[in-house]
C-alpha cells in the first residue's frame, strides 16, 4: 500500500494544510466526513453570518475581490468560498469519509481506518475543529418530552420551532445571538445568562476585529494564558448580521427578553436558577469596559488619532441600566415554553486518535500543531498556537508551520 499523508477535516484548517502540501507537491488524501466546509453548511443556524469581517478571511491563494472588506458574509456565501478555494488547487478531499481511527503502523507509520477501509500514512494531520458537539447539563435528561430540544448546531429559524415562548440556555456568542433573533420575531424568549463578556462591534471609529490585530490581542501565543483551561473560554457576545452590531443584554432585556440566572435544576416542568444575575451581567459589562479602556491606552500609546467614543463612532448596543430580576424559578407550562435551546458551549472528542498526545481536558498537546509523536499533527484548534489559531484569520499561518516541519522533518515522496 502507498504509504501518504493523510488529512482529516475538510473545513478551513485542513483545507490550508492541502493547500501548502499542494504547493510543495507532498501526495495526500483529505478524509471528510461530510462535505467541504460541513460544519458551516450543516451546523450553522439559516441567518448566521460571521462575526469577523470580510477581510479576516484570508485564506492563502484566494482574493475576496466580490465581498466588501468590512462586511459580514453569510455562512452559505463563507461555504462558497472555501469550495472555490478547494477547486483552486484541486484538492484531493475524499467526502463521506469519516475516520474512526487512527493507530501506529510499525516503527513510525500510521494507519487510518475510514469507511471500513485501512489506508497507511506516514503522516497525518488532524484538523477536525474543536466545536464538535454541544455540551448539554446532565438534568437536560429530565425536561419533559413535550418540551422540543434544539441546540446552536440545529437551530435553523423561528419559523422551525413549535409555536410558544423559547428558553435560549447560554450567553455565549450564538446563544445570544439567537435570542435576539428569536425575539426579533416575535417569540416570548427567556434567556439564561451565563459568564461570557460582551464586547462592542465598533469602537472610537473601528470595528473590534481591526483593534484586536492592531493590538496584537489575537496573536497572543497560548502560554501568555493563565491557566490551560482558559483556552475553553466562550467567546465574548457580539454579532456580524445587520452590518454587525453589539449585543447587549441591557437592551435585550429593554426589548423584552426575560434573562435568567444560570440553569442550575431541571425537575420535569420545574426549572430552577442560580441567583446570579445581576453578577453574570456586571461580568459582561466589565469586560465591554475592559476592552474599551485597553483601546483608550492603546490609542494614547500610539497617539493614534481617533475620534473620541460617541454614539457616531462607537456601538454600545444601547447602553447599560439596572439589572432585571431573575425569578428563582419557573414552571415551564404556565410560561408556555415548548422550546428549549442548548447553547451551553462545546465540545470534542479525539479518543479515535489513538495516542498519547493529550492533556488532562483531552486536548492535543503540541508546540503549534506538532505534537511528540512523529508525524502526527493538528490544526485549527482554539489557542493552539495563538488566539487566532482556531478562527479563519489564522488557519493559513499555523498550516504552513505544520507543512514545513512535516517537510523537514518526514521523509516524504515529492511528485
Ligand atoms: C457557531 C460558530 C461560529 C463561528 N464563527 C466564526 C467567525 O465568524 N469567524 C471565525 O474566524 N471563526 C468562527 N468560528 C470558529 C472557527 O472558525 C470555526 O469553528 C471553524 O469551523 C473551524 O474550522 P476547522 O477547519 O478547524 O474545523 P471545521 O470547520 O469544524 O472542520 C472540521 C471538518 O472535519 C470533519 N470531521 C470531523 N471529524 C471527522 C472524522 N473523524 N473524519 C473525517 N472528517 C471529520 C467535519 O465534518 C468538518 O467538515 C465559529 C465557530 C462556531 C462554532
Amino acid at each position: 500500500m502507498r504509504e501518504e499523508t493523510i488529512v482529516i477535516g475538510a473545513g478551513q484548517a485542513g483545507l490550508c494544510a492541502s493547500y501548502f502540501l499542494t504547493q510543495f507537491g507532498v501526495p495526500h488524501t483529505v478524509f471528510e466526513a461530510g462535505r467541504v466546509g460541513e460544519s458551516w453548511l450543516s451546523r450553522r443556524w439559516d441567518s448566521f453570518c460571521l462575526v469577523t469581517p470580510n477581510w479576516t478571511v484570508q485564506l492563502p491563494g484566494v482574493e475576496l475581490e466580490s465581498f466588501d472588506a468590512d462586511a459580514f458574509m453569510s455562512g452559505d456565501d463563507f461555504v462558497g468560498v472555501l469550495r472555490q478555494f478547494a477547486e483552486s488547487f484541486n484538492a484531493p478531499v475524499q467526502t463521506g469519509s469519516l475516520v474512526s481511527s487512527v493507530t501506529r503502523r510499525g516503527a513510525s507509520g500510521f494507519e487510518v481506518v475510514t469507511n471500513g477501509e485501512t489506508r497507511c500514512a506516514s503522516n497525518v494531520i488532524v484538523c477536525c475543529g474543536g466545536y464538535q458537539f454541544i455540551r448539554k447539563p446532565q438534568f437536560a435528561r429530565q425536561l419533559p418530552a413535550s418540551v422540543e430540544q434544539v441546540d446552536v448546531s440545529t437551530y435553523r429559524s423561528p419559523g422551525d420551532l413549535p409555536d410558544g415562548s423559547v428558553l435560549v440556555v447560554g450567553s455565549g456568542q450564538s446563544g445570544t445571538q439567537i435570542a435576539e433573533e428569536l425575539s426579533e420575531s416575535g417569540r416570548d424568549v427567556y434567556l439564561c445568562v451565563g459568564k461570557a463578556g460582551r464586547i462592542p462591534r465598533r469602537y472610537r471609529g473601528r470595528d473590534l476585529s481591526h483593534w484586536q490585530l492592531e493590538m496584537g490581542i489575537v496573536d497572543r501565543t497560548v502560554d501568555q494564558l493563565d491557566s490551560p483551561a482558559d483556552r475553553f473560554r466562550g467567546d465574548p457576545h457580539v454579532s456580524g448580521r445587520r452590518g454587525g452590531h453589539t449585543l447587549n443584554l441591557h437592551q435585550l432585556a429593554r426589548d423584552g427578553v426575560q434573562l435568567l440566572g444560570s440553569l442550575s435544576a431541571v425537575d420535569g416542568p420545574k426549572i430552577s436558577f442560580t441567583d446570579n444575575l445581576a453578577e453574570n451581567m456586571k461580568a459582561a459589562d466589565d469586560f465591554s469596559d475592559t476592552f474599551c479602556r485597553m483601546v483608550d491606552d492603546y490609542i494614547e500609546e500610539k497617539c493614534i488619532d481617533a475620534p473620541l467614543p460617541d454614539d457616531e463612532n462607537s456601538d454600545f448596543g444601547g447602553g447599560t441600566g439596572p439589572c432585571p430580576s431573575s425569578p428563582g424559578d419557573l414552571d415551564l407550562g404556565s410560561c408556555n415554553i415548548r422550546t428549549v435551546v442548548w447553547a451551553t458551549g462545546f465540545g470534542f472528542d479525539f479518543s479515535w486518535v489513538r495516542f498519547p498526545v493529550f492533556d488532562e481536558f483531552g486536548y492535543p498537546k503540541t508546540k503549534r500543531g506538532v505534537t511528540e509523536v512523529e508525524g502526527l499533527y493538528f490544526l485549527g484548534l482554539n489557542w493552539l498556537h495563538t488566539r487566532k489559531s482556531g478562527t479563519i484569520l489564522g488557519a493559513g499561518d499555523d498550516a504552513k508551520h505544520v507543512v514545513d516541519h512535516l517537510r523537514q522533518t518526514r521523509t516524504v515522496p515529492v511528485r
